[in-house]
């Protein structure tokens, strides 16, 4: 498993974990690269609002969405994988090359 692979599964497992985003506002209206749904999208929140994350692992979803690039990551919550929406409202998988935005 590479680095970047290994820093994608924390981050997946922190989100999936704490259930992340606590609020649940921002439904974004692209399709899931993944399985292909086109309304289980939520914008993962900035670490410095997010309020589902506990103490003790605030530094790690900091440094993770730090990792990734922060804005534009967002998770499905039909198939539990992480994504990058781009400016067209197109989503691609965060480990995928060439990802607008990257
Ligand atoms: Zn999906």
């Amino acid at each position: 498993m590479s680095v970047r692979q290994a820093q994608y599964e924390r981050l997946r497992r922190l989100v999936l974990e704490l259930d992340l985003p606590m609020a649940r506002v921002h439904v974004l209206p692209v399709r899931c690269p993944y399985c292909g749904k086109s309304d289980r999208i939520h914008a993962l929140t900035d670490p410095a609002s997010e309020r589902g994350v506990p103490p003790d692992h605030r530094t790690e979803y900091e440094t993770l969405w730090k990792d990734f690039g922060g804005q534009g990551l967002g998770v499905c919550k039909f198939c539990h994988q992480l994504v990058r929406v781009g400016p067209g409202g197109t989503a691609a998988g965060l480990l995928d090359d060439g990802v607008a935005g990257a």
